[in-house]
């Protein structure tokens, strides 16, 4: 397939008309809250002097893609074409994006590409709290057009917000730290867990995408960790694969209780509602519990297990571009890969139903190298 060029409409006189006639990528697009995906054709939004024109190779199936494609927060667009842990290479470039990125280089695309630029949080280097970012996919660009994400032949991103990706790490690897890997990473640096003192423990509540990153990130930080899941099946794999240093069976009260005043911090990722104050009991004091998961619907805690302890829950989303850059250079350097399940863009639904019945280990990467379309 060649580079893409905007082809220009000859009008009845056989002169070039005003507006380019789009080019057209080749995606997969829910139509409806059944989250259902399609083939689906749409326009690629033509490409500006700051956009990059990737060809997608690689796109990780986040539990995210399952809310939205649900409409389980009640914002979903449709048709959605989802995807936001998006490895490819580079087909064009505006002039401006051809200062730092070039045809054929290896890049990525995490879960926003567009911030103001111009607020605090931008000012500070943290834009993925701006209140002025676009979603990947599920938004409307500053253009008017819808965004559309990942599971689709091609994407236009403005180069601010994408990302080289290292040599050394496999494209198909590296996809789900767009989201997965920097999700868990950017907390464990706000929270200074990337420089506790020696002998400093993390616990992780869910073995899933963002789960078994945090065992992965938290090893490399050389920090103590215990994993906490629902699944007994996963315990050896926990341990021997992932490198956890200890497993907690969630349901296993017992073992719970033994296990109170012992961590430092917790990465919590369930994707559900779901009772805090077992966990919160973990805590040594001083320690912080930090959401991840985006659950539906409401949760509740008892606050005596925050205040005896002196613990804190925090939340953390995403983290900023400079900072996904950095934890792609470091699993590189660290040799920190995801273990994932490569499927054809044609299992893309099969995929999503076996992320909802929590039967995958631990991310599935739709190889979207059959999906482009022959131009
Ligand atoms: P995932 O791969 O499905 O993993 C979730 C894990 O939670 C499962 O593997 C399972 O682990 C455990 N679990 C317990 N009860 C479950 C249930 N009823 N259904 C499914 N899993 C259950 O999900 P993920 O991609 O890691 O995402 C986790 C959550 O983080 C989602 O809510 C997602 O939207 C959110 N998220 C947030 C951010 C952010 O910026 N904060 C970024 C990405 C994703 P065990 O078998 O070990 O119990
Ligand atoms: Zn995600
Ligand atoms: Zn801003």
């Amino acid at each position: 397939m060649g580079t893409i060029e905007a082809e220009r409409k000859l009008g009845e006189d056989g002169c070039a008309s005003e507006k380019p006639s789009p080019v057209m990528a080749q995606g997969w697009a829910a139509k409806d809250k059944s989250g259902l995906l399609e083939r689906f054709e749409f326009p690629l939004r033509a490409k500006g002097m700051e956009d990059v024109v990737i060809k997608v190779l690689f796109c990780g199936v986040c539990h995210t893609d399952l809310h939205q494609l649900r409409d389980d927060y009640g914002f979903s667009r449709y048709p959605m074409v989802a995807g936001h842990e998006v490895t490819g290479v580079v087909d064009d470039v505006g002039d401006k994006a051809a200062e730092k990125f070039w045809k054929g280089q290896r890049v990525g695309v995490g879960c926003i590409v567009g911030s103001c630029g111009d607020c605090g949080v931008c000012s500070d280097g943290i834009e993925q709290y701006c209140k002025k970012k676009k979603w990947t996919y599920n938004d409307v660009y500053y253009d008017g057009t819808p965004t559309r994400g990942g599971f689709a032949s091609h994407m236009v991103v403005n180069y601010r917000f994408v990302v080289a990706i290292p040599e050394n790490l496999p494209l198909d690897a590296a996809a789900p730290l767009l989201c997965a890997g920097i999700t868990v990473y950017s907390p464990m640096k706000f929270y200074g867990m990337d420089n506790a003192t020696r002998g400093k423990t993390c616990g992780v509540i869910g073995l899933g995408g963002l789960g078994h990153m945090v065992v992965k990130f938290a090893k490399a930080f050389g920090l103590h960790v215990t994993a906490i899941s629902s699944s007994a099946s996963k315990e050896k794999e926990a341990r021997e694969v992932l490198g956890a240093d200890a497993f907690l069976l969630s349901s296993d009260a017992e073992k719970i209780k033994e296990a109170e005043m012992t961590l430092d911090f917790i990465l919590d990722t369930l994707p559900v509602a779901h009772p805090l104050e077992p966990y919160l009991n973990l805590l040594k004091v001083n320690g912080k519990l930090v959401m991840l998961g985006v659950t539906p619907t409401p949760m509740q805690f008892i606050t005596a297990m925050l205040l005896d302890g002196r613990r804190s829950i925090g939340g953390s989303f995403i983290g900023s571009i400079q900072e996904t850059q950095e934890m792609l250079n470091m699993a590189a350097e660290k040799d920190v890969r995801c273990m994932i399940e490569v499927v054809p863009a044609e299992y893309i639904n099969k995929a999503l139903d076996r992320l909802d019945k929590n039967d995958v280990r631990y991310r599935f990467v739709v190889d979207m190298r059959e999906n482009a379309p022959k131009m």
